[in-house]
């Protein structure tokens, strides 16, 4: 391992090394025991998994043994992957599309993880990554994380995520208060959309790997999707496709639960926000969702019909992250968050220009719901 040894010191690539190792060591840890492996539910994942720590974290690693004849491990085997055959099509299940929910996670809901574990997709098909914050609340995020993947991961076979991925960030966040109030601080939005911006990048060139089809964005306080979720967002065949992000609150009027608008980054641009844009100096950000800076935008989360047809579906300018189905070639082909301004605008917005600008369009569902959580 000469290379690993002259690369000690670069922090970077040690941090990715050190997830990889932790990685492995994780998926050892939970991977069903010999006995249970006689079902041809768990042969069949024995032998999808990859044979090396260092392979791309969508397969579970399966620990190798194999020893040369003068007793020293085997070199890891060449792998080869065919990318031409990877598909993302309407029809996921039937083409065998693996999908990799990433989530920057601050903050562990247990309602989150429950509704994740709900999911009716495949989960042997179905790799998670997370990147939690080096602070104490990710100290503590990162502990109740672990915990509800070690109750998954020795559940029921059938409810076991192919893998999991948890890297530790290594910068530290802007503001460090995860106070809702002090977040939405405009004062606050650009440091902090730049940090989340660095987040999700780290996560996702960290954990994309060469059988990826889809990645599904999906924040850790999105507490309630259907169940459906990946198949539903996944028919519509689009690169990049996010459902509207409401809250369920009690309303003091009516006596009664309801819901609101959570999420106002899914808009079509208008001719303020372009004017306003072309006006700003280079370092400059457009926000959305900020009496102080008016735009008028069209925003998806005001075009909800509460009976209207779900597949209903509108082109987007910007997009947010709470929950956002993405083809893998849209960022193996290099769109990511920008974590500086990038045409005015950063982060998920900042990504769906990106992909715009490499010939992928953007789409929402006004009338396809889900659920953040309520502070
Ligand atoms: P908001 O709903 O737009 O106010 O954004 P959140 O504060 O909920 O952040 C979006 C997602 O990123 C959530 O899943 C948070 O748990 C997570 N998050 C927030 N701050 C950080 C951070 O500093 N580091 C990491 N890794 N995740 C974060
Ligand atoms: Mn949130």
């Amino acid at each position: 391992m000469a290379v690993a040894r002259s690369l000690r010191r670069t922090s970077p690539i040690t941090f990715v090394l050190a997830s990889l190792l932790a990685i492995g060591f994780l998926v050892f840890l939970l991977s069903p025991s010999p006995s249970e492996s006689t079902s041809s539910s768990a042969r069949q994942r024995q032998e999808d998994a990859a044979e090396n720590p260092l392979s791309p974290p969508t397969k579970p690693f399966k620990k190798a043994t194999s020893l040369r004849k003068d007793g020293r491990v085997a070199p890891p085997p060449v792998e080869h992957y065919a990318l031409n055959k990877l598909t993302s099509t309407s029809n996921p299940i039937a083409n065998d599309e693996r999908v990799l929910i990433l989530t920057p996670l601050a903050r562990f809901y247990q309602e989150y993880w429950d509704n994740l574990a709900k999911l009716n997709y495949p989960h042997e098909l179905i790799s998670l990554g997370f990147i939690t914050p080096k602070t104490r609340e990710g100290d503590a995020a990162t502990a109740a994380l672990q915990s509800a993947i070690a109750a998954t991961q020795s559940g029921p076979i059938d409810n076991r995520f192919a893998s999991v991925t948890i890297l530790r960030q290594d910068f530290d966040p802007p503001i460090v208060s995860q106070n809702e109030k002090e977040r939405h601080k405009i004062s606050n939005q650009k440091v902090r959309r730049e940090s989340m911006s660095r987040a999700r990048n780290s996560l996702l060139f960290t954990t994309l790997g060469p059988s990826t089809s889809w990645v599904l964005w999906l924040d850790a306080d999105i507490v309630e999707t259907p169940s459906t979720l990946i198949q539903d967002l996944a028919r519509h065949d689009r690169p990049i496709l996010v459902p509207n992000c409401y809250q369920r609150f009690y309303d003091p009027n009516s006596k009664k639960m309801s819901v609101r608008p959570y999420d106002f980054n899914s808009w079509q641009d208008s001719e303020t926000s372009l004017e306003l844009a072309s006006k700003m100096d280079p370092d400059e950000i457009l926000l959305e969702g900020y009496e102080e800076m008016p735009t008028f935008r069209t925003l998806m989360a005001h075009l909800n019909e509460p009976s209207g047809d779900p597949d209903t579906i509108m082109e987007l300018d910007g997009v947010g992250g709470t929950a956002l189905m993405v083809k893998a070639e849209v960022h193996r082909h290099g769109a990511m968050f920008p974590a500086f301004a990038f045409y005015h605008l950063v982060e998920t917005e900042g990504f769906a220009k990106m992909a715009r600008r490499l010939g992928y369009f953007c789409w929402g569902l006004p009338n396809y719901l889900v659920y953040h959580y309520n502070e």
